[in-house]
C-alpha cells in the first residue's frame, strides 16, 4: 500500500487516504537533558543518537513531531519566544547531522490551569494530526515519563518509555504508581527507534 515502486518503496511513506505515520517525541528527558525550566537555548544538548535516530525515523517516512509541556512560560521563568528560539537551535543541532523535526507542538500552562494540552491531555497530538493528516493508529510515542506513555495510550498509539540515566528510578515509580504499562521499553532514544521501525 502507499508505495510507489521506486527504491524506497518500502518505506511506505504514505497510508491510506494520503496520510502519514508519526513518531511523537516529548523534548526534556528524552531529547535533551532535562535541566528543568530551560530558558536559554544556548544551554541545549542533545543526548547522544537521537540525531542519528530522527533521521532514520524520517528515511523510513515517518513525520516527527515533538509534543512538550513548557510550564515554565506560564509560572513567567521564560517567555514563548524563548520556548521558540529553543526549538530553533534544537533543528539547527539536529540539521548539522541530517535530521530535523517537522513539528514543535507545546504547552504553555500551568497544572493548575486545567487545560487540555497538557500532557497528559491529548489536544496537542490531535492538533497535530489534523494539521500534518497523521494517522494516529500507524504512529508512535516516544518519551521518559509516565506522563508521555499515558497521553500515548489515550491516543492508541504505540508507546515507547526511554527511562533516563538519572532520573529512570523516579520515572519507573510513576509508571507503576498510574498501572501504565508501556508496548515497549528501551534504554536509549537510539534503540527506542529501532524497535519501533521493527514493528512498522
Ligand atoms: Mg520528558
Ligand atoms: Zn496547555
Amino acid at each position: 500500500m502507499g508505495g510507489n515502486g521506486g527504491p524506497l518503496a518500502d518505506a511506505s511513506p504514505t497510508l491510506e487516504h494520503g496520510r502519514r505515520r508519526a513518531v511523537f517525541v516529548d523534548r526534556d528527558g528524552t531529547l535533551n537533558p532535562d535541566f528543568h525550566y530551560l530558558a536559554d537555548a544556548e544551554r541545549l544538548e542533545v543526548y547522544r543518537g537521537v540525531p542519528e535516530g530522527i533521521r532514520l525515523l524520517r528515511e523510513h517516512g515517518y513525520r516527527v513531531i515533538c509534543v512538550t509541556n513548557q510550564s515554565g512560560v506560564g509560572r513567567g521563568y521564560y517567555r514563548a519566544e524563548d520556548v521558540d528560539k529553543i526549538h530553533a537551535r534544537l533543528n539547527a543541532m539536529l540539521a548539522a547531522k541530517g535530521a530535523s523535526i517537522d513539528a514543535f507542538y507545546y504547552c504553555p500552562h500551568t497544572p493548575e490551569a486545567g487545560c487540555a494540552c497538557r500532557k497528559p491531555g491529548t489536544e496537542l497530538f490531535t492538533r497535530a494530526a489534523k494539521d500534518w493528516s497523521l494517522e494516529l493508529s500507524a504512529s508512535a510515542m516516544i518519551g521518559d515519563r509516565a506522563l508521555d506513555v499515558l497521553a500515548g495510550e489515550r491516543l492508541g498509539l504505540l508507546t515507547v518509555f526511554v527511562p533516563q540515566l538519572g532520573h529512570g528510578a523516579e520515572a519507573r515509580a510513576e509508571l507503576i504508581s498510574a498501572g501504565l504499562r508501556p508496548d515497549i521499553s528501551a534504554p536509549s532514544f537510539r534503540s527506542a527507534v529501532q524497535r519501533v521501525l521493527s514493528l512498522g
